[in-house]
């Protein structure tokens, strides 16, 4: 069974059609690019595929187990990680305090900063593991909000990484980021796909990183899914050619 299962998924609000019949599936452990123009329907999908949007058309089933209308949190505990357009962070806190967060939510136990206990315990050891993971061990007690760009998008990799999920949604990782700090996050995203064998769902736009990463390429047009398929076949379509090249490489 797929990982990821979007049956004939429509969003209509207040009479507006913001996604059309959307359907495809990914298999387990393969990394799906989301390309299209602004206002496309991507983050809109990202929304229905999480549960912060209910579908008003079709069925979305995670592993076999159908999600519609199964909140946020309940389709964490099926594996389901996502990252935001816009940050997520606690800019007051350290980056150790904001994965600590992520990691403490998931293993359970009280959800406070202010009680901040001593290195033993599993969350701060997970999220020191999954700082590691994304090369910020030398800067975990500096303040998130302080961080450059690109490095709050890692932290924000690891604060998902803390949630140990299988399947994950990536909202335009390198928007806003430094074109020089690109490769290492493309290698962090890699080295999730490749090595913790999770799912993948990206949008990004930066087309020579998707082009790069990725085993399939959907792209969204006017709330439409118009071609999902390897990056060459996708590139060649005319559909595709004529509605959305992407921006240059
Ligand atoms: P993308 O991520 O591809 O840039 P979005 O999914 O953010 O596009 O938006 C798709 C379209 O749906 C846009 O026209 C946007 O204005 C509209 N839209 C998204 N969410 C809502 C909402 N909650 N209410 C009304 N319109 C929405
Ligand atoms: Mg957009
Ligand atoms: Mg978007």
């Amino acid at each position: 069974q797929p990982a990821l299962a979007v049956e004939s998924v429509g969003l209509q609000i207040g009479g507006a059609r913001i996604l059309a019949d959307v359907s495809f599936s990914v298999p387990a452990g393969e990394m799906v690019g989301v390309i299209g123009p602004n206002g496309a329907g991507k983050t809109t999908l990202f929304n229905l595929i999480s549960g912060v949007l209910k579908p008003t058309a079709g069925s979305i089933a995670i592993n076999g187990q159908d999600v519609t209308g199964v909140p946020v949190h309940r389709r964490a505990k099926a594996g389901l990680g996502r990252t935001f357009q816009t940050s997520s962070l606690f800019p007051g806190l350290t980056v150790l305090e904001n994965v600590r967060l992520c990691a403490q939510a998931r293993l359970g136990g009280s959800f406070s900063v202010l009680r901040f206990p001593g290195a033993g315990d599993a969350a701060t050891r997970t999220a020191r593991e999954n700082i590691e993971e994304v090369g910020l061990t030398a800067k975990s007690s500096v303040a998130a909000g302080d961080l450059s760009h690109g490095d709050k998008r890692k932290v924000e990799i690891a604060m998902l990484l803390a949630g140990d999920p299988a399947l994950i949604l990536l909202d335009e990782p390198m928007a806003g980021v430094a074109s020089g700090d690109v490769p290492a996050l493309s290698a962090i995203i890699r080295r999730m796909h490749r090595d913790r064998g999770c799912t993948v769902m990206m949008v990004e736009h930066h087309m020579d990183v998707v082009l790069g990463l990725v085993d399939r390429v959907a792209v969204m047009h006017h709330g439409s899914l118009l071609a999902i398929d390897t990056p060459d076949a996708v590139m060649a379509d005319p559909t595709v050619q004529s509605a959305y090249l992407g921006e240059p490489v």
